[in-house]
């Protein structure tokens, strides 16, 4: 059997006060690898200098590969660029703030030599503050119930992949990467891994309240059309009520002589309405944006910098 190669995408954004550790230990974790490992690092337009401490890993250690993206395009579309440059029969996705022990590296490789293809962490316990956990439970379970897929609770994109599931995934070609949607869609032989998720190691989540909600619709409206299928009930059942109304009134003027008046209640009615109204705009405008920026063909990302590549001309 010809040696297996692995290969560790790790997304950095403004990660100065993790790097030096992050070498460390992800170096002590391939030095035990059982075949030859190449460590992608992928910086997403970080203003801090990590993208000099990479060049500086790179001349340090030549296995330490690393991408510069032009600006910041976000956690996804990083991931998706190491993805894209992995060379490895697996490869292995993990945060750069620590949070992903890179010593649990070693138990997914264990069982993708099993036979499975997807070999996703599972965490047991976040050692996040509780508004943070509330949210991501929550996150997740509508997620469950709203995709046909069967996306695993409290997996994120820390994972091993098998090289097939990789080349599976390019063949999926839309703009709105939402990975773990995404690795989940593409189906093989998927098992989880148990681990426990540390605490960033230095400085604050890179994720915005914003980009969180960002994530959240993306990981919503790319699984998902059930919100269209919402919208057309909702409005379903509210013409039944409204023909029950209409006939109700009839039959109070004509049988019991009564025209029925009432400001409050038409107020109520139409405000609801146009609050129906306008989120269900909402919802098929979100679905209309998407197709937007699938039919724009945009590149996903561009590159304005590599290390440990032969050719280092940027696209
Ligand atoms: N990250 C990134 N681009 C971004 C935001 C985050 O590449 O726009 C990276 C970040 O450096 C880290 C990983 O994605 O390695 C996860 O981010 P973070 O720890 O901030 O997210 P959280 O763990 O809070 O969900
Ligand atoms: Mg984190």
């Amino acid at each position: 059997m010809t040696a297996r190669t692995y290969s560790i995408v790790i997304p950095i954004y403004n990660e100065h006060e993790t790097i030096p550790t992050l070498f460390e230990r992800v170096r002590a974790v391939i030095d035990g690898f059982d075949g030859a490992a190449e460590v992608i690092l992928v910086d997403d337009g970080s203003a801090d200098d990590s993208w000099r401490m990479l060049i500086d890993l790179h001349a340090r250690d030549p296995r330490f590969k690393a991408l510069s993206l032009s600006r910041n395009f976000g956690h996804q579309v990083a991931v998706t660029a190491g993805l894209d440059h992995a060379r490895g029969d697996a490869v292995m996705v993990l945060d750069g703030d620590l949070q992903d022990p890179p010593e649990v590296l070693p138990a997914l490789i264990q069982r993708w030599k099993e036979g499975y293809d997807v070999v996703y962490a599972v965490r047991t316990k976040r050692k996040e503050n509780f508004v943070k956990r509330a949210a991501y439970a929550l996150f997740y379970r509508i997620l469950k119930q709203l995709s046909d897929l069967d996306i695993p609770l409290d997996s994120g994109d820390f994972c091993l992949m098998d090289r097939k599931v990789l080349t599976a995934m390019k063949l999926l070609p839309e703009r709105n990467r939402f990975v773990r949607g995404i690795r989940t869609w593409v189906g093989y032989r998927q098992t989880g891994c148990v681990y426990e998720r540390d605490r960033r190691f230095a400085g604050d989540s890179k994720y915005t309240l914003a980009k969180l909600m960002g994530l959240a619709y993306d990981g919503i409206f790319s699984v998902s059309t059930l919100p269209l299928r919402v919208a057309v009930y909702l409005g379903f059942s509210l013409s039944g009520l409204a023909v029950m109304g209409a006939c109700w009134v009839v039959y109070e003027k004509i049988f019991r002589g009564i025209a029925l008046v009432g400001w409050p209640s038409t107020m109520t009615v139409m405000t609801l309405l146009g609050g129906f109204i306008l989120s269900t705009l909402g919802v098929i405008g979100e679905y209309v944006s998407r197709i937007y920026q699938e039919v724009k063909q945009r590149p996903l990302y561009l590159l304005k910098g590599k290390m440990g590549y032969e050719d280092t001309s940027v696209p």
